[in-house]
């Protein structure tokens, strides 16, 4: 598996399994199933209420914890200095992991500096290997880079084939920030998997379009999160790494821009007040 050199030199697989939107109790067969078929790298949150279930299939693995590559990300509520510090350590319990690879805040709002903080120790002291944030657009990325120590060592973006965050790679690229894509398959709206330009070029290749559309992020030194709760589509997502696509394949993909966001527009004040609101059990 292909990586990715963050920041600070930690190394992080270009692609790994996310589990957004799976079920507690569907999650340890889908992580279980994930590893087995070669993920490393795991993507989960507080907010998604399924931590627990990811920590029993990497305990039931039996995967050396170096080998693995977990991520979890704090919500809203537990936003400020001090309750960050107790935020993490009762993730870490739930993972049942001494340390994470990648902690991340999960939205743009709130006392985020205040656990931006908290995190540059918990980056320090070891008990998270790399720090960074989610949903961060060019603004509150420039934001939090320029009156704090520790650059953010990856931005997870909405990125897909119809919002493919160009000018925000730009920017990451100069501050040195890894761009990690959630939703690289759109969740599967926008006519996705029938795209015409994409059933070309996956015709072309004969691969499916999922492998198109994670081939095209990941030729754009993207990392990718695909979510899938069956295993074959789990097989399928991990093998794009004996195939390129050409430089007027890219060409005729980045025409698929719509430039703007198809699934969480963070712009949208509707949107931020209802973030602000969700509250999990965390
Ligand atoms: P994805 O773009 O990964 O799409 C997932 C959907 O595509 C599911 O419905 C899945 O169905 C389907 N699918 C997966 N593989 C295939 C395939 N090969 N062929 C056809 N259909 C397929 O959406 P996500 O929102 O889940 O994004 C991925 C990850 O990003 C999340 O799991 C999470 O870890 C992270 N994320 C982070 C966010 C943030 O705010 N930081 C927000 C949203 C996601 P099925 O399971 O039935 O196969």
């Amino acid at each position: 598996m292909p990586q990715v050199s963050l920041n600070n030199g930690v190394r992080m697989p270009i692609l790994g399994f996310g589990v957004f939107q799976i079920p507690e109790d569907q999650t340890q067969p889908a992580v279980e199933a994930a590893l087995e078929a070669g993920y490393r790298l795991l993507d989960t949150a507080a907010a998604y209420e399924n931590e627990r279930a990811v920590g029993r299939a990497i305990a039931a693995s039996g995967i050396p914890r170096d080998e693995l590559f977990v991520t979890t990300k704090l919500w809203i509520q537990d936003y400020g200095e001090e309750s960050t510090k107790r935020a993490f350590d009762r993730s870490l319990e739930r993972l049942g992991l001494d340390y994470l690879d990648l902690y991340l805040i999960h939205q743009p709002y709130g006392d985020y500096y205040g656990s931006w903080r908290a995190m540059e120790g918990l980056n320090r002291n070891g008990r998270a290997r790399a720090i960074g944030v989610s949903n961060f657009y060019p603004d509150r990325l420039a934001d939090l880079v320029t009156h704090n120590e520790i650059v953010p060592a990856v931005n997870q973006i909405e990125t897909h084939v119809f919002f493919q965050r160009t000018d925000d790679q730009k920017l990451m690229r100069q501050y040195g920030v890894q761009h990690e894509s959630w939703g690289p398959l759109a969740e599967g709206g926008q006519g996705f998997f029938d795209n015409p330009v994409l059933v070309d070029i996956a015709r072309a290749h004969d691969r499916s379009v999922a492998q198109i559309a994670l081939r095209w992020l990941v030729q754009r030194e993207i990392v990718v999160i695909p979510k899938s709760v069956r295993p074959e589509r789990m097989a399928e997502n991990l093998d794009v790494f004996d195939f390129r696509l050409t430089a007027d394949e890219m060409a005729r993909v980045a025409g698929l821009e719509t430039g703007r966001s198809h699934i969480v527009d963070h712009h949208d004040p509707e949107r931020v007040t209802w973030l602000g609101g969700v509250r999990f059990d965390t």
